[in-house]
């Protein structure tokens, strides 16, 4: 290639390693976060006979205004706010980055977060700023963020609510500090709503500069590809121009309508996710040598003994579940692991899985 590849492709990029996802194969997926329940039959049902007459030769309906409109209702968006659609959140946070990247403009995320937000303030050629939370309970070093805000003047900052994969929930007034001393804008990414008690989306107005991003995937639609940022008309009437017509496809737009129509199925799930959070953050907490964090999302993130976090996360795999290694990801998560909250069955699987491991490894 006579170093073509190397003079053409910004050495950002070349400097980066893609997104990795692990081939679950055989083994009960517990690393990603996704909701483990299937439709019941007869929504399935429903499902296929309102595929048939999707039309599959049209391109979709740019503004997905019917799916808005079911949205607005599912998710409580204050009528006066406006309504963007991503494919996934991830295409959301790549939107706003483009509309406010420029020389010298920066993102700011505590660390440890959710690691796109990073790798798409690079994607985009913008400088990306991590403030390190608090050791000990990965609440906001509110010191080291304003003193963060204040030199680095952030275009924009990003604060997932509850917090992936430390799970906890920032405290409310901590969040309010970050609002009024921001000049950019805060987007709070409620990916894991659904598992929480709190959120900010009945306070969107009360913030100039406050947006709050959902997904559905977390609360088991991660198949569709389908994010909504909520906020003032002025910001995301800017972002709008930047996407591309047709990002949420016809199958997403009808499944994701029937789907709505349905979100009790979804409530009902994820009740169920939460009350299997406590029993499997019980059987955690009692189990020697593991220090599980709390958590307000449904995956928990623990701490295993010094040195034997890849080992312990190679027995889990070998005795068949899959969950994910953080050791290494960042200074603040030496020797973590984060387990999704499945069926109670994969559950108790893990954490077989996980005492038998801690045992022989
Ligand atoms: C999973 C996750 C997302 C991504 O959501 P998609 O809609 O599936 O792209 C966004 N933010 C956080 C914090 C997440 O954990």
């Amino acid at each position: 290639m006579d170093g073509r590849v190397e003079r053409w492709v910004r050495p950002e990029i070349r400097a980066l390693n893609a997104y990795h996802v692990p081939d679950p194969g055989r083994l009960i997926k517990l690393d990603a976060m996704e909701n483990p329940y299937t439709w019941p039959a007869y929504l399935r049902g429903e499902w296929l006979e309102m595929l048939q007459c999707v039309p599959m030769n049209r391109y979709p309906d740019p503004g997905a205004a019917e799916l808005k409109a079911q949205m607005r209702q599912a998710f409580d968006i204050p009528a006066e706010m406006a309504l963007l659609l991503g494919n996934g959140s991830d295409e959301l946070i790549q939107l706003i980055a483009m509309a406010v990247q420029g020389p010298g403009r920066s993102v700011l995320a505590p660390e440890p977060s959710f690691s796109m937000y990073k790798m798409i303030a690079t994607f985009v050629g913008m400088d990306y700023v991590g403030v390190p939370l608090r050791a000990d309970d990965f609440s906001l070093d509110m010191a080291a963020m304003l003193a963060a805000i204040e030199s680095h003047q952030p275009a924009v900052i990003f604060l997932a609510y509850p917090n992936n994969p430390t799970g906890n929930l920032f405290d409310e007034k901590d969040v309010e500090a970050i609002l009024k001393a921001a000049q950019g804008i805060v987007v709070l990414d409620e990916a894991y709503t659904s598992f929480a008690d709190g959120s900010f989306m009945s306070r969107l107005g009360e913030f100039d500069n406050l947006l709050v991003m959902r997904t559905v995937s977390k609360m088991g639609l991660a198949g569709l590809r389908l994010g909504l940022l909520a906020g003032p008309a002025a910001w995301l009437g800017e972002f709008d121009k930047l996407r591309l017509p047709y990002n949420i496809n016809v199958l997403t737009q009808a499944s994701a309508r029937l789907a709505l129509t349905y979100v009790d199925i979804f409530e009902q799930q994820t009740a169920q996710i939460r009350k299997d959070r406590e029993k499997l953050m019980q059987a955690l907490v009692a189990m020697e040598g593991v220090e599980a964090f709390p958590s307000a999302a449904n995956f928990i993130l623990l701490r295993v003994p010094q040195g034997r976090a890849q080992s312990i996360f190679d027995g889990i795999k070998s005795r068949g579940v899959l969950i994910k290694n953080l050791d290494g990801a960042s200074p603040l998560l030496a020797d973590c692991l984060r387990v999704t909250v499945g069926r109670p069955q994969e559950n108790q699987l893990f954490l077989r899985a996980l005492k038998a491991s801690l045992a022989s490894s």
